[in-house]
């Protein structure tokens, strides 16, 4: 199948306001121009994982709505409707925060931690198919965890991993879809269909997992800093921006502290070969 595939991933701050996803917007349409299709792998809005999370833990009705007016708020200010989205949301959120009274602990959690892929994912597909061919996928269908019952169930279900490589079935959906193609990050299923996590930060991996299941050359990680540098610029203003690394560096640095790029995202595009542009939004 020669279909040019462009895959880019937006990270929390880069889908969390109007500016941004202008942004998206116009990249979109200049890989469309182009004669791409293209995958958009979307984070939740920065910060939102972390308060579904403190939610689990303290079911307040007010911190939910709470949640929630952060997406109307952007859906607002893109001038587009809740209606589709707005409700399910409450309800999905209020079923997880029930089953984890219940003591459903693991599986309600990956449920509801979720969610904030699923309406950031919603919001932006509203906003994009007003100006491009854009449809949205359901992820979980797709992605399927590894059976790894020699982890703990919390590792199972918050952190699970997936087979790296190429998924003609995948390449099928997606090339019979819009061309331009919205889906979750961080989010999988396991074989029972059930929603499962990457760990935090695994829409990278999610990324990487998805450029090789589609055989694209390369997976475009959209973030706000320009790269990985030879020290942590923060601390070091000599550190050089580094051009090009090897898949072993790559991961030398993320275990010795560089947060750019998740190290299981290294690795999956590693083993498909797959190559890691890092972009500055
Ligand atoms: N939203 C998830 C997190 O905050 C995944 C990600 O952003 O990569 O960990
Ligand atoms: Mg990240």
């Amino acid at each position: 199948m020669s279909q040019n595939w462009a895959v880019l991933k937006f990270g929390g701050t880069s889908v969390a306001g109007k500016p941004q996803w202008e942004t998206i917007r116009e990249l979109l349409q200049q890989k469309v121009a182009e004669g791409n299709r293209v995958l958009l792998v979307c984070s939740a809005i920065s910060g939102i994982t972390s308060r579904l999370s403190e939610l689990a833990e303290h079911p307040v009705e007010s911190f939910l709505d709470a949640i929630l007016a952060t997406h109307v708020k952007l859906a607002i200010e893109l001038d587009v409707s809740t209606d589709s989205w707005l409700e399910i949301a409450r309800q999905r959120m209020q079923n997880c925060l029930s089953r984890l009274q219940q003591g459903d602990d693991h599986a309600a959690r990956a449920d509801l931690l979720a969610t904030g892929e699923w309406l950031s994912t919603q919001i932006g597909a509203s906003f994009l198919s007003q100006f491009l061919p854009v449809d949205w996928l359901d992820i979980r269908k797709y992605l399927i965890a590894r059976e790894e019952p020699e982890l703990s169930p919390a590792r199972q279900w918050l952190s699970a991993s997936c087979v790296a490589g190429v998924d003609q079935n995948f390449q099928q959906t997606c090339s019979a879809l819009k061309q331009v193609v919205i889906t979750q990050g961080y989010i999988a299923a396991n074989a029972a269909g059930c929603t499962v996590l990457l760990g935090r930060g695994g829409s990278d991996t999610s990324a990487a997992l998805l450029a090789g299941r589609l055989g694209a050359e390369s997976v475009e990680i959209w973030t706000d800093v320009p790269g990985l540098f030879s020290a942590d610029p923060r601390l070091i203003p000599q550190a050089r921006l580094l051009e090009e690394l090897e898949y072993s560096e790559a991961l030398e640095m993320a275990a010795s502290g560089a947060k750019v790029v998740h190290p299981s995202c290294i690795r999956a595009a590693a083993e498909t070969g797959t190559i890691i542009i890092i972009r500055d939004t």
